[in-house]
């Protein structure tokens, strides 16, 4: 394993990497554009090691691999789905893994990464929840997600990112240390538009301020799930640190900074929180916030009985919320053959839940599997 005291050259905003690159050139007695040679082929992405900036002296190059790591996270293994997708499982540097996913949609392409190497959070319905949390990733093993992915996408000819959502593994809030510079990174350094980076939270409330506060207007998604505390509290643990009245304040100030898109993310699970009477409630929290709602059948996983909501319901549920004057739409979970849902990869390669029902799990009567 690589010595982890030289700072990473993927996990620096350009700024950052610029002024460090400059110095250590500097010093060296290198001139001035050895920086930005550097910085070009960081943010150019198609080299995976220092080794390979073949612009550079030999000297310089073991020079500035002595100074500084690249640590692209490497491909642990790739899985295509039949549907396009294509999911990648990446192992970082002291043998963490975590995944990310390549959905195409017409002429999109985006890209879903991970925030954290499980996810502390424990919502019922997440395999990522149930594997537990292992740490927080950095803001390079962030970035470098995208970069690896981009050039497996284009070394296949499959075209550009244009999109990156933070629906892989982890609550991106909840490690702002590093997601906050990894999306400068994305976005000043690889130039991924601002508004083409969704962050998909829980609803941690200081982290989505935070967000708000920012200039670029990054999208914000807000996993939902119930349109009432009580039900939300039982899929969504936060719930009870962070209450739908406070997230509703917290979606009124991003909202309030203008120009920025929110989507309230409801996965439908039969019987559990896709009833008719929920529609209602739901409709006056999207209206509030002007949120469009992506509803997404559940996704089964090895730890719950519950089961998707049948077709019928979904529909049913779609039309009441736009006959309620909300913008809505059904995603369809893409890669299900490649278990590319949040989280299922590392998930299956455990044998247990590392996470153990807690007492309010077993108080709430829910269906738990052992
Ligand atoms: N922690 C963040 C981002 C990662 S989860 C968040 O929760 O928003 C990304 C999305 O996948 C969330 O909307 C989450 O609710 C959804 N998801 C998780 N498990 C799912 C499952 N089994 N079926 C369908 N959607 C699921
Ligand atoms: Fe964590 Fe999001 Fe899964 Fe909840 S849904 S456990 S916040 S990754």
């Amino acid at each position: 394993m690589e010595s982890l005291d030289r700072p990473d050259l993927l996990g620096m905003a350009p700024a950052e990497l610029g002024r460090q690159l400059k110095e250590h050139f500097r010093a060296r007695g290198q001139p001035g554009y050895r920086a930005r040679q550097v910085a070009d082929w960081v943010f150019a992405g198609e080299v995976s090691a220092v080794g390979g900036m073949t612009n550079l002296p030999a000297l310089e190059r073991t020079a500035l691999g002595g100074a500084f790591r690249l640590a692209e996270p490497a491909e642990a293994k790739v899985a295509e789905s039949a549907d396009g997708s294509v999911k990648h499982l990446w192992r970082l540097e002291d043998g963490e893994v975590v995944e990310s996913v390549l959905i195409p949609a017409g002429r999109r392409l985006t890209l879903c990464i991970s925030s954290q190497a499980g996810c502390a959070l424990g919502c019922r319905f997440c395999a990522t929840g149930w594997s537990g949390f292992g740490r927080q990733l950095s803001a390079g093993e962030i970035a470098g997600q995208y970069r690896a992915a981009a050039r497996w996408a284009r070394a296949r000819g499959a075209g550009p990112i244009t999109n990156v959502v933070f629906m892989g593994m982890g609550e991106p809030l909840a490690n702002r240390r590093a997601v906050f510079p990894a999306l400068t990174i994305l976005n000043a350094g690889y130039g991924v538009g601002a508004r083409r980076v969704t962050v998909s939270t829980v609803g941690v409330v200081p982290g989505i301020l935070a967000l708000a506060e920012r200039e670029e207007q990054f999208r914000l998604a807000v996993s939902l799930h119930a349109p009432v505390s009580s039900l939300r509290a039982e899929l969504v643990p936060l719930e009870r640190r962070y209450p739908l009245g406070e997230l509703m304040e917290a979606l009124d100030a991003f909202r309030r900074k203008g120009g920025r898109r929110t989507t309230f993310e409801y996965t439908m699970i039969r019987d559990v929180n896709d009833g008719r009477s929920l529609v209602g409630d739901l409709a006056r929290l999207a209206l509030r916030a002007e949120a469009f709602v992506n509803l997404i059948p559940f996704n089964p996983i090895p730890y719950v009985d519950w089961r998707p909501s049948r077709p019928a319901r979904v529909r049913a549920f779609l039309d009441a919320l736009r006959a309620a004057g909300v913008a809505a739409a059904v995603r369809e979970p893409r890669g299900r053959d490649i278990d590319a849902a949040c989280g299922q990869l590392r998930a299956a390669a455990q044998s247990r839940p590392a996470r153990r029902v807690s007492e309010s799990d077993s108080r709430s009567g829910l269906p738990v599997s052992p």
